[in-house]
């Protein structure tokens, strides 16, 4: 399999396309043709079966064994035997994607990438060890650091801002484990963070200097197709799950509700349709942070508003990366026009799309989004009907389907991707079906498990009695210091 930048005619193969995450022209990697795939020969399969079936159409330089055994390495770590089951409530369908060892869906992903960038490395006969060099806001730099902790030639550096993740993203990072891993606090914000990394990236004579020690930088970041294709995967394993569970049978259509922020996860639904699964609608659900919503109604891409910190932190995003991927593909791989439309969202944070392109975005897609307050009242809702405990990602997504629901009257089997634990956002989760505590996010871990009957995650607990191993503090002029300074 081939890719191309959505910027220009740049053609790779996936090996390269991996270690390089983003096109020299600043473009995206996307596959040249989707293969397609015999939905029927899924049925029964389990979830690294199915998984290989998807896989290995993208990343055909690998053999069978080597993929087979990234992919039982990468998916032992998940504490659910089916890794992402489907769990049902009335005409509610949960695709649970948090039981990876950071309980958000991002584990997903990021436990495959680091086996696909050394296999890569590999093929691409790169000798020196790869630096993955991350700046988070809290989500990724956490599953960044369990994907790679311990992958041999590898090592990762992630930054975070001090004071700018939250009680528990934070000690995530500080316990964790693993002899190539180096977590260091900036004293900043996720801004800083973000264009320290990026001008170390940019810096060839500092590159220079780390090649000469056989250092290499890579990324993790979400527009590496290292981290796309294993997300397809769930779609598929979703639908196979609802078949045998007798909800629909082989070739019906279904529905996906996906929490969106940086258009990644749901972009991997639409590459699943164009594979052959009959995806009826992919539900796209924002919070506050309502540009995509905006764009569905419109046709217009306005970033130019003020940015909301909400409950649900991992979609508060203005600009979604993956949405770029979106606009090749329904725009027939018309690189001009995405050259031109990037360059406006830069120089005046907008940009509008063809009468032709929306139609066809509007066959496959539709917008909603989701208050604050409506976020809390349906964990609430979900909680007291069903007893059933959504973090605040998922419940945005639980009420822009109902939304949808009710203004189109579509009654296909429709199912909610639930990206996150709701341990992990414990304050808001228990805020809103228990009211108003005095207490932290981490103290309230017990209380909610309590109160609820839910069981604490393992690796929660075992966060919680770990002792901090990473106390490094680093101003933030002084980052590329730093790096060298982890790596010597
Ligand atoms: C990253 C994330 C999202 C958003 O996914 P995108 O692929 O960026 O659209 C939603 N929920 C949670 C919990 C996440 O960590």
């Amino acid at each position: 399999m081939k890719y191309v930048s959505t910027r220009s005619e740049q053609s790779i193969l996936a090996s390269e396309a991996v270690l390089k995450g983003i096109a020299s022209d600043g473009g995206l990697f996307v596959p040249e043709v989707f293969p397609s795939i015999d939905l029927k020969s899924m049925e029964d399969k389990s979830y690294q079966d199915i998984c290989y079936q998807v896989m290995h159409l993208f990343f055909d330089e690998f053999s069978k064994e080597e993929l087979s055994g990234y992919i039982q390495k990468a998916y032992s770590k998940f504490k659910d035997a089916k890794v992402t089951p489907t769990i049902s409530h009335d005409s509610y369908h949960f695709l649970e994607l948090f039981h990876g060892p950071t309980l958000a869906f991002k584990d997903v992903a990021l436990s495959m990438l680091p086996y696909l960038m050394t296999g890569s490395a590999r093929i691409q006969d790169v000798q020196d060890e790869i630096v993955v060099l991350t700046a988070t806001s809290g989500d990724t730099g956490k599953a960044a650091l369990e994907g790679f902790s311990d992958v041999e030639g590898t090592q990762v550096v992630v930054f975070y801002p001090e004071n700018g993740v939250s009680t528990i993203q934070k000690k995530q990072m500080t316990t964790q484990k693993g002899d190539n891993v180096h977590v260091v606090a900036i004293d900043g914000n996720f801004d800083d963070a973000q264009n320290g990394v990026k001008t170390i990236f940019n810096d060839g004579s500092f590159n220079e200097l780390l090649h000469k020690k056989n250092h290499v930088l890579s990324s993790a970041n979400s527009i590496n197709i290292g981290r796309l294709v294993p997300q397809i995967v769930y779609y598929f394993v979703s639908y196979v799950q609802a078949v045998k569970d007798r909800q629909l049978s082989m070739g019906d259509p279904i529905n996906f509700v996906v929490p969106t922020g940086n258009f990644g996860n749901i972009l991997a639904g639409y590459y699943a349709k164009q594979m052959g699964l009959p995806v009826h609608k992919l539900i796209c659900a924002s919070n506050e942070n309502n540009v995509l919503y905006d764009f569905f109604t419109t046709g217009t891409y306005d970033k130019n508003r003020p940015f909301k910190l909400t409950s649900s932190p991992s979609m508060d995003i203005l600009i979604s990366s993956n949405f770029e991927r979106l606009l090749y593909h329904v725009s027939n791989g018309d690189t001009q026009f995405i050259r031109q439309a990037m360059d406006d969202l830069v120089a005046e944070g907008k940009y509008q799309v063809s009468e032709s392109m929306k139609k066809k975005i509007d066959m496959d897609f539709y917008g909603g989004y989701c208050s604050e307050a409506e976020t809390a009242k349906t964990i609430q809702n979900i909680y007291n009907k069903y007893g059933y405990v959504l973090d605040p990602h998922t419940a945005v997504a639980a009420k822009v389907y109902e939304d949808y629901k009710s203004e189109t009257g579509d009654e296909t089997y429709s199912v909610v991707l639930s990206t996150a634990s709701p341990f992990k956002f414990t304050k808001s989760v228990y805020e809103a079906i228990f009211g108003p505590s005095e207490k932290d996010d981490i103290s309230l871990i017990s209380a909610l498990a309590e109160e609820t009957g839910l069981k604490i995650p393992e690796d929660l607990l075992q966060m919680c009695n770990s002792e901090d191993l990473h106390t490094t503090l680093c101003f933030k002029d002084d980052m590329k210091a730093c790096v060298e300074h982890v790596l010597s």
